[in-house]
């Protein structure tokens, strides 16, 4: 048998529901804060990702999935959306006709990191974007998006992580400081943070060798050293959040992993899973969409990993519990073809309905309409056909009613409590 690539998954039938519930909330929550959906390829050129994400983030000096098509170009498989989706921006001129956009994209994501519990090579992610405004209202509404999808799915026990990492001024200040309070410490940081601390030493600060979160205990804190103008949008940020009553924490040690982001980050964050299992995080980026051909506006997005979000769900939730209208108990050889019929009849008028066509017992199929949950059991055997009328048994009450061959659509869609399909 030839099985799965390692850090991939399947997503099964049975745990579909669940999957559709988590991706139809984020979708209805971010359509109601005005966002679009987009749906850029998973590929783009390799050298998208090298600008877009920076040369020196791990996910681009180790993670990405990275081949040579047979035209010789260098391809990769999408590690995040955001560069893809600025790209379509910028070659489609999206900006030109509205001077701000909302742009959403769901899709799998791929990085070869190794693999652990809520860690994968491909996972799925929601990913939203806002191009076009610097206020700090946005930002807080982005943080409120994100928010109202984790709460929407009902997540427990989730609290957003907010910072600010300043503009490049700013960090530029902060980076030299950075590299004094560390340089001490050289020899005893990991071999990755040695090499950090001269290409970018705010990864230190990201770093969950032991040792090396110790050491970063102590060193100085980003919004120490923000500029006038920073500080100032932080503080917006913060009183609209209160505003908003989005429970919050300032983190003054959260970098996030990607280089592009300027002011705001943040994380949503799960209790439970701590911070290196976070649900979500995003930022503001001043200067992407520029360097990458587009604009040159602001920006300030999310991503939040569905996987994530599917394991602080319980599978059997009634939310996602799935459900038919009717099924449809075939009984004996003679009633075969009439109940055949009768299913597709059924399914025609808009209901949802499951059969079994291998005539098995009333019992057996009854255990199969318990486990498709069917609100009806509709049944047709030898009296049936004779006499020309159906049983239909309601699975809640238990009641059971006679209705003539030619009247079950009507009868059914005069029902109090209705189908469930199509209407
Ligand atoms: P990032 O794009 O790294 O900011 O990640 C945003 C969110 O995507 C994280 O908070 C996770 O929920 C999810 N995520 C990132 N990497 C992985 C992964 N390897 N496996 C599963 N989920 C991930």
């Amino acid at each position: 048998m030839i099985k799965l690539v390692k850090g991939f998954h399947d997503i099964l039938p049975e745990e579909m529901p669940k999957w559709s519930f988590i991706r139809e909330t984020a979708r209805q929550t971010l359509e109601r804060f005005g966002f679009r959906e987009i749906v850029p390829p998973i590929m783009e050129r390799t050298e998208l990702f090298a600008r877009g994400i920076g040369e020196v983030t791990d996910i681009v000096e180790k993670e990405m999935y990275t081949f040579e098509d047979r035209g010789g170009e260098s391809l990769s498989l999408r590690p995040e959306a955001t560069a893809g989706i600025l790209r379509a921006v910028a070659e489609h001129s999206l900006l030109r006709k509205d001077s701000l956009l909302k742009v959403y994209a769901i899709g799998p994501m791929f990085r070869r990191e190794r693999p652990s519990k809520g860690r994968f090579r491909q996972f799925f992610q929601v990913d939203a974007e806002v191009l076009g405004d610097d206020s700090p209202f946005t930002d807080a509404e982005i943080i409120a998006a994100a928010h109202a999808i984790v709460s929407e799915i009902g997540a427990t026990d989730l609290i957003m992580e907010v910072n600010s990492v300043g503009c490049r001024n700013c960090r530029e200040g902060y980076r030299a400081l950075l590299r004094e309070f560390l340089e001490p410490y050289l020899g005893e940081l990991c071999g990755d943070c040695q090499r950090r601390y001269h290409t970018n030493p705010l990864r230190i600060l990201d770093c969950k060798v032991p040792r090396c979160a110790e050491i970063s205990l102590d060193a100085p804190i980003i919004t120490d050293s923000l500029d006038e103008s920073c500080r100032e949008h932080f503080r917006g940020v913060q009183t609209a959040l209160e505003q908003l009553d989005i429970p919050y924490r300032l983190e003054p040690r959260m970098v996030r992993g990607l280089d592009y982001y300027t002011r705001t980050a943040f994380e949503v964050v799960h209790g439970e899973l701590g911070r290196t299992k976070a649900v979500g995080g995003g930022g503001r980026y001043d200067n992407l969409l520029g360097e990458l051909g587009g604009p040159d506006v602001s920006g300030i997005g999310f991503a939040i990993g569905l996987e994530r979000l599917a394991m602080g769900l319980p599978d059997d939730d009634p939310r996602f519990a799935r459900s038919v209208d009717a099924y449809v108990a075939i009984l004996g050889e003679r009633a075969q073809s009439e109940g055949f019929r009768l299913v597709n009849t059924l399914r025609r008028a808009g209901f949802s309905v499951e059969s079994r066509y291998s005539g098995t017992s009333l019992k057996a199929q009854m255990k199969v309409a318990d486990k498709v949950s069917a609100r009806r059991v509709i049944m047709i055997g030898d009296d049936e056909l004779a006499r020309k009328e159906l049983t239909v048994r309601d699975m809640n009450t238990k009641q059971q009613a006679t209705v003539g061959m030619g009247d079950i659509v009507t009868y059914l869609l005069n029902l109090q409590d209705g189908p469930l399909c199509g209407r």
